[in-house]
C-alpha cells in the first residue's frame, strides 16, 4: 500500500489544499494529512479547530487519514512507513523552498522519503490560506475558496 503524507499548517483548508488532496488519491492508496503544530508559532485557528475542520471534509473518504503532527516530517514518515511527501507548488517560491525540502529530507530519511510535487491547477495557484485569513479577519465572503464543510464548521 501506498501512502502519502501531505503535510501544512492549513489555517485554515482551502479548495486548493483539497485539489491536491483529490489528485493525490489518483496516486496513493492513501493520503495522511498532517496538521502541523507550532506552539510558537500564531495561528486563526486551533489544531483541534483545524482538525475538525479538515476531518468534516473526509468523513466519507476512508483512504484520507488526519492527523496533528509536531516535529520532523521523517520521523512521522518513519512511523506511518509513509512513502512519499506530497506538496502543492503555486510559484517558484515554493518551488525553491520544497526543492531545499526535499532535498534535505531525502539525506536525513532512513529509508529515504520521496517528494512528489504536484502544480496548483491556474484556478486556484492565487490561492493561500493568509489571503483566505486576511478576508475573514476583514469579515468578508470566502465561500468561493473553502470546502463547504469548512465553511460550515467556521460558521458554528
Ligand atoms: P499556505 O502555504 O497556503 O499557508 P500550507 O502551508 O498549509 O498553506 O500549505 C500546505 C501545502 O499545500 C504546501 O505544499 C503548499 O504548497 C500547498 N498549497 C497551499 N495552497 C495551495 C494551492 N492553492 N494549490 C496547490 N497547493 C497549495
Amino acid at each position: 500500500m501506498k501512502t502519502a503524507i501531505f503535510p501544512g499548517s492549513f489555517d485554515p483548508f482551502t479548495l486548493g489544499h483539497a485539489d491536491i488532496v483529490q489528485r493525490g488519491l489518483q496516486l496513493f492508496d492513501k493520503v495522511v494529512i498532517a496538521i502541523g503544530v507550532n506552539p510558537d508559532k500564531k495561528t486563526l485557528f486551533s489544531a483541534e479547530e483545524r482538525l475538525q475542520q479538515i476531518c468534516s471534509c473526509y468523513a466519507d473518504q476512508p483512504r484520507v487519514e488526519v492527523m496533528l503532527w509536531q516535529g520532523l516530517m521523517v520521523d512521522l514518515a518513519r512511523q506511518l512507513q509513509a512513502d512519499c511527501f506530497l506538496k502543492g507548488v503555486r510559484s517558484v517560491v515554493d518551488f525553491e523552498y520544497e526543492r531545499t525540502m526535499a532535498a534535505v529530507n531525502a539525506q536525513i530519511s532512513d529509508p529515504s522519503v520521496e517528494t512528489c510535487l504536484l502544480y496548483a491547477r491556474p484556478e486556484l495557484e492565487s490561492l493561500q490560506s493568509s489571503v483566505v485569513r486576511e478576508l475573514l479577519h476583514h469579515g468578508a465572503d470566502v465561500s468561493a475558496f473553502l470546502p463547504q464543510a469548512v465553511l460550515s464548521q467556521i460558521k458554528r
